[in-house]
């Protein structure tokens, strides 16, 4: 059965929740200088893993989950959205950043090439 999910706008790095996906382009790049590429118009559509609704109340049933802003992606946890940005959107995030990540992570991966 379809899970009901809603789509949270919240910020990969701070956790901080918006009503838009455009709110949260431009919080990321106001607070942590992180420009998301513009999405297609592209909707969010209901299919047989999801069904996605527009709510505002929290109920029991409903899932949040945490959509990317530049793709029709989403995550249960910051965590794991912010694993996304960084493997699926490596230009966007600024050397700072990625200097954390890399000390938080014990991977030795090196994918820098691109
Ligand atoms: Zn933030
Ligand atoms: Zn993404």
């Amino acid at each position: 059965m379809a899970k009901l999910v809603v789509i949270i706008n919240a910020c990969f790095e701070c956790n901080q929740r918006v009503a838009q996906p455009q709110s949260l382009r431009k919080y990321l790049v106001t607070k942590h200088s992180i420009t998301i590429p513009d999405r297609t118009r592209a909707q969010w559509h209901s299919n047989n893993n999801f069904t996605y609704i527009k709510t505002t109340t929290a109920h029991d049933s409903i899932e949040e989950q945490l959509g990317c802003p530049a793709y029709l992606q989403h995550y249960s946890t910051v965590q794991e959205l912010k694993d996304h940005y960084y493997s699926d959107h490596p230009g966007i995030i600024p050397p700072m950043h990625r200097q954390q990540q890399h000390r938080q992570s014990t991977n030795n991966d090196d994918s820098e090439a691109v």
